[in-house]
């Protein structure tokens, strides 16, 4: 039967109360049995005294003279009778020896009057002594009896004293053990569900939403556990769609990010992530003395594709150089969208060959790879600036700037170049008579 801690401590308090109650109960019981016991043994005593008084009596005195004092006699032993009279509640045995006792006082009272009856004063002297001893041994017997009498009640007396004693103690062991067993549960009960509790509310503050279980089970305690439960359940669901709600958070922003730093026609990195990126190379070159060059592509007459073949032509136009300076960079470089049919390649660690030999690729690869739109075969060319990093260059957009003064000098030299914008070149002209590299020598290359 599941009980609530409110009828739990109702209950523990009632059997408490009955407890003391029979204990009470028992202690009043038990003085009452100890005065009946106590009543007997002065009840023997009176009777051994007496008996002894009127064997006394007999010893001493003369019953055959003149001058015996019959009367007083007669009284102590009607005295003796009613005593005999009064008794007590007796037990079986002691009710046996008071038997014993009244019929031979019977018996002394007869032999009594008949002596006094029969005037023996000039009787024969043996027949007095005979019937002095016979009175004599009858009140000795009267006496003995009440001796035994006597010494039973004190044995019963001892006894009563320690049977009350085993039952009180008893009861009193028994409403301490009630007691003790009670409080110790009932504590037990709040202890270990407060401490359930607690512990449940600790995980709950760590994230882990588990159900309370409780090991005893109370009503209170019960409807705590389950209000607890509700809480987490709901806690657990909302925290499951907040985590959902930021990795949606998460990859929108990433998304987010992805196109603030793309070009959305080309899907290469846009001006934004150009600079962002260039800014954060130059200043590590500056930090640790490496190279870095840049190059920048335009398309040779790529007003001509719009005009001729419509724009979206010149939109695939310029995906498709886009896919080809992608193929032929390394990982480390970044390809973006400078503006229009202009684009960027950054070239960390890369000295001016390096960024030379990619330019030389991506012209070659554009030129034998020819985009088909709609049937027609366009083939276009780029003019490139390259620019390494020098002790001039002040900013990213110095660099920017000298790319595209090499890049205009391809232009005016004829397009489908490349040229290279070195320390010794001056800012403004193109030098059409510097002699090329032998390691990067190609008609469309100068310095
Ligand atoms: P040059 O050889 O001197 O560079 O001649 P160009 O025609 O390439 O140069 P110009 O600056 O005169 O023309 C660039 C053209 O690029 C003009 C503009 O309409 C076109 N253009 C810019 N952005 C886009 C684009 O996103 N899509 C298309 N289809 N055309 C674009
Ligand atoms: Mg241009
Ligand atoms: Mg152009």
């Amino acid at each position: 039967m599941k009980l609530s801690l409110q009828q739990s401590i109702y209950s523990f308090t009632l059997s408490s109360c009955l407890f003391f109650i029979v204990l009470v109960i028992s202690i009043l019981w038990s003085i009452q049995v100890v005065n009946v016991a106590l009543e007997r043994e002065r009840y023997a005593n009176k009777v051994e005294n007496h008996a002894n008084i009127l064997q006394q009596f007999i010893s001493i005195e003369n019953i055959y003279a003149s001058d015996f004092n019959t009367d007083s006699w007669l009284a102590l032993d009607r005295k003796f009778n009613e005593l005999l009279e009064l008794t007590p509640s007796l037990t079986p045995q002691q009710q046996t020896i008071q038997n014993s006792i009244v019929s031979q006082n019977k018996n002394v009272l007869r032999l009594f009057n008949a002596i006094n009856k029969n005037k023996l004063i000039n009787a024969d002297e043996k027949i007095k002594t005979h019937l002095k001893v016979r009175l004599i041994t009858q009140l000795e017997a009267i006496k003995a009896d009440s001796i035994q009498l006597f010494n039973t009640v004190q044995v019963d007396i001892n006894n009563v004293i320690r049977q009350q004693l085993i039952l009180v103690l008893s009861i009193l062991s028994l409403t301490l053990f009630i007691l003790v067993y009670g409080a110790f549960k009932l504590v037990k009960i709040f202890r270990t569900s407060l401490k359930e509790v607690k512990f449940a509310f600790a995980k709950n503050r760590s994230g882990n939403f588990q159900k309370i279980q409780l090991s005893n089970k109370s009503e209170e305690f019960e409807s705590i556990a389950n209000a607890f439960n509700d809480m987490n359940t709901e806690l657990s669901e909302t925290t499951v769609s907040l985590e959902s709600m930021t990795k949606i958070v998460e990859e929108r922003t990433k998304v987010l990010e992805q196109l603030s730093n793309t070009d959305p026609l080309t899907n290469v990195g846009n001006r934004r992530s150009l600079f962002e990126r260039g800014n954060a190379e130059f200043a590590r070159v500056q930090r640790t003395k490496s190279q870095f060059t840049i190059i920048l592509l335009d398309c040779d007459f790529f007003k001509d594709v719009n005009d001729q073949f419509g724009h979206s032509c010149g939109d695939e136009v310029l995906k498709c150089i886009c896919k080809i300076c992608s193929e032929e960079i390394r990982n480390i470089d970044f390809f973006a969208r400078y503006g229009g049919e202009e684009f960027i390649i950054l070239l960390p660690d890369s000295e001016l060959s390096g960024a030379v030999k990619t330019a030389e690729r991506i012209q070659d690869s554009l030129a034998n790879n020819c985009l088909l739109f709609e049937g027609k075969d366009i083939r276009v060319t780029i003019s490139i600036g390259i620019c390494m990093v020098n002790n001039k260059h002040t900013s990213f957009e110095d660099v920017i700037k000298d790319a595209d003064l090499a890049m205009y000098r391809a232009k005016e030299n004829g397009r489908n170049r490349i040229e290279v914008m070195d320390d010794d070149s001056p800012d403004e002209e193109a030098t059409d008579d510097t002699s090329l590299d032998t390691a990067i020598s190609d008609n469309n290359i100068s310095y």
